[in-house]
C-alpha cells in the first residue's frame, strides 16, 4: 500500500469507528478543524493521562498548572508573538492556493528522500542479507548525489530563514522548479510573512479591546513562573507542566490532524540555572525519545532533526519527527528558550521574575528548557503505528488498532454469545463489577464473529464471551486482540487479570 493510501485508510478507519469527524460536518465542515467521537476521547484522555502521569506525577520537581486561553494581550507584545510569529507565505497564480515556502521545500526535499528509499529498497532485494546500509548510503553514486542535493537545498534555505531573506525563498523555489501540487504551474507571488495568531474583542466599561487566543500555552506557565514557585516552594532546577487547547491560523492547514486550526499542545517548562541550560537540553532531549520508545514506537520510526532556523528565543533546538506516511514530520520539540522569555515578561511588565538562590546567595532570572508535544500529532502517530490489516487462515483481513492496551479506548468488551438464557443477566453482572474501574463495552448484537472484529478495530485488548458454559461453572471465554488466542478464566479472576494487564505502571516503568 502506498503512503497515501495508507493516510486515507487511516483518516476513514478513524471517522468509520467513532475516533475523529470534520467539525461541524452536516455544515459541510471548517477547513482543518475536527473533533474527537467516542472512541477518540477516550484515546486521547489516555495519552494525555499518559503524558501527564510521566510528566508531573513521575518527577517530584514538576509541577502542574491549567492556565487561561485569554491572556493580557501584552504578553503576547512581550513574547515577540504579535511582531514575530509569522510564517513566510507564497501563492499560486493559478490555482489561488496558498503554501508555507519552507513547507513547499522541505516536501521537495521528501521526494528525493523517497528516490533514496527507493534505491535501498531495491539495493536490499538485490544484496539479500549481504546488504550493508551504511556501505550503500556512502558509496551509492545516485544516493551520495540525493544526499548532497537535500544538504545544499537545506544550507540555501536555512540561509534565507535566518537572514529573513524572503527573495532568496522564492528564487530557491523557482531553481528546484516546485510546482502548485493543484495547479502544477510555477506562476508564483512573492513570499511574504503572515501573522498566525488569531485576535478577537473582550468588552470592557471603556470599550472593546483585542484580544489574541493562545498559539502556544507556555506563555501561561512563565507568566505564573513566580506563582507556582513562591506558592510551592520550589527549588530550581523545577519545572512547569500543562496541557491544553492553542489556535493558530495555519494558511495551509492539511494532512488531517496534523496541521490544525485548534490543537492541543502538552507542554513542560524546565526552569534552571543560568550555564547549566545545555545540560538540561541534552538531558530532555534523550528522555523524550524514550518516552515515545516506552510507547511501543518502532525506533526507525523516530528520529531527531536539528533546527536549521533556531526561533529568536532559542539558543538549541531539536524536533523528534516520526515516519508518517507522508514522511519524517514533527511530533514533539525541544527547545532551551534562554533566559528569553522570563526576561521580556520581566522588561514588559516590570515586574521582577526572578529567583533566589539560598546556595549562592544570588538572584536570577533562570533559564528555560521546554518540552512541547502536540496531542493531535501524537494520536495521530498512535493511529499510524498501530493501525494494521492482518491476514487470516480463512483469507479474510482483520483490522486491528494494536494500541498499548493501558491506552485503548475500552479495556474489555462483554459479550453474551446469544441474547436468551441468563447469558446477559451474567454478563451485565460483569460489566457491573468492573465498571467502576475500567472502560467496559457491552454488545450484544451481531454474531460473535462480528463483535470480535469491531472489537479489534478500535482497538480493545480483551473480548470476553459469556456462553452456556458460563451458567455452569462461572467461567467465560478470554480473547486477546493480537494474538487471537482464546483461553477460559473464572469470572471471580477477571477482575485481577485485568488490572494486572492494564496498569499505568507497565508503561510508566519504561520511561
Ligand atoms: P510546525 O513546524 O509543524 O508548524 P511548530 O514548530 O510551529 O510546528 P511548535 O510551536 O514547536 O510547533 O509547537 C509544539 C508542538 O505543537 C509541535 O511539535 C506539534 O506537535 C504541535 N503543533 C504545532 N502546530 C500544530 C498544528 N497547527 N496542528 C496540530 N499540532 C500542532
Amino acid at each position: 500500500m502506498s503512503g497515501e493510501e495508507q493516510f486515507k485508510k487511516i483518516i476513514s478507519h478513524c471517522k468509520e469507528y467513532g475516533f475523529i469527524f470534520p467539525s461541524s460536518e452536516i455544515y459541510e465542515g471548517l477547513a482543518a478543524v475536527y473533533d474527537y467521537g467516542q472512541n477518540g476521547v477516550e484515546l486521547k484522555n489516555n495519552l494525555r493521562q499518559f503524558w501527564w502521569k510521566s510528566m508531573v506525577q513521575m518527577h517530584q520537581n514538576i509541577v502542574g498548572l491549567d492556565s487561561a486561553i485569554f491572556m493580557q494581550p501584552k504578553v503576547w507584545k512581550a513574547s515577540g508573538h504579535v511582531d514575530g510569529f509569522s510564517d513566510p507565505m507564497i501563492d499560486n497564480k493559478d490555482s489561488k492556493k496558498r503554501y508555507r515556502a519552507d513547507v513547499l521545500i522541505e516536501d521537495y526535499q521528501g521526494k528525493i528522500t523517497a528516490k533514496i528509499d527507493k534505491e535501498v529498497g531495491k539495493a536490499k532485494d538485490r544484496f539479500g542479507v549481504t546488504f550493508n546500509l551504511n556501505e550503500f548510503l556512502t558509496t551509492n553514486e545516485r544516493v551520495v548525489n540525493y544526499s548532497n542535493e537535500i544538504l545544499r537545498i537545506d544550507s540555501i534555505m536555512k540561509e534565507a530563514l535566518e537572514s529573513g531573506d524572503l527573495q532568496k525563498l522564492k528564487s530557491l523555489i523557482e531553481e528546484l522548479e516546485i510546482v502548485c501540487p493543484i495547479s502544477g504551474s510555477k506562476n508564483w507571488t512573492e513570499v511574504r510573512q503572515f501573522n498566525l495568531m488569531y485576535s478577537t474583542q473582550m468588552s470592557a466599561t471603556d470599550g472593546e479591546s483585542e484580544l489574541y487566543l493562545r498559539p502556544e500555552t507556555a506563555q501561561g506557565i512563565f507568566v505564573n513562573f513566580l506563582n507556582v514557585q513562591k506558592s510551592g516552594r520550589m527549588k530550581i532546577p523545577f519545572g512547569i507542566a500543562q496541557t491544553g487547547k492553542a489556535f493558530r491560523n495555519e494558511i495551509v492547514a492539511r494532512q488531517f490532524i496534523m496541521r490544525m486550526k485548534e490543537f492541543e499542545q502538552m507542554e513542560m517548562q524546565f526552569f534552571v540555572k543560568p550555564g547549566t541550560e545545555l545540560q538540561w537540553y541534552t538531558y530532555w532531549k534523550q528522555n523524550r525519545m524514550k518516552w515515545h520508545n516506552a510507547l511501543g514506537t518502532h525506533t526507525e520510526n523516530l528520529k531527531y532533526h536539528d533546527h536549521l532556523k533556531l526561533a529568536h528565543y532559542a539558543n538549541a533546538a531539536v524536533d523528534i519527527e516520526y515516519k508518517f506516511p507522508f514522511g519524517f514530520k514533527e511530533v514533539e520539540g525541544i527547545h532551551s528558550r534562554t533566559d528569553f522569555d522570563l526576561g521580556k515578561h520581566q522588561e514588559f511588565s516590570g515586574k521582577k521574575l526572578q529567583y533566589f538562590d539560598t546556595e549562592t546567595n544570588q538572584n536570577y532570572v533562570p533559564y528555560v528548557v521546554e518540552t512541547s508535544i502536540g496531542l493531535d500529532r501524537l494520536f495521530l502517530l498512535q493511529m499510524c503505528e498501530n493501525l494494521v490489516d492482518e491476514p487470516l487462515e480463512n483469507g479474510e483481513i482483520r483490522t486491528v488498532l494494536k494500541i498499548n492496551p493501558v491506552l485503548a479506548p475500552y479495556k474489555i468488551a462483554i459479550l453474551p454469545l446469544v441474547k436468551k438464557d441468563g447469558l446477559p443477566e451474567i454478563a451485565e453482572k460483569i460489566y457491573n463489577d468492573l465498571k467502576f474501574d475500567f472502560n467496559c463495552f457491552y454488545e450484544e448484537k451481531d454474531t460473535i464473529g462480528k463483535r470480535y472484529r469491531r472489537q479489534d478495530a478500535i482497538g480493545t485488548p480483551f473480548c470476553v464471551t459469556i456462553d452456556y458454559e458460563s451458567i455452569e461453572d462461572a467461567s467465560i471465554t478470554l480473547r486477546y486482540r493480537d494474538s487471537m488466542e482464546q483461553k477460559r478464566i473464572k469470572i471471580a479472576e477477571l477482575h485481577s487479570f485485568i488490572s494486572k494487564e492494564i496498569n499505568w505502571k507497565n508503561l510508566l516503568e519504561k520511561v
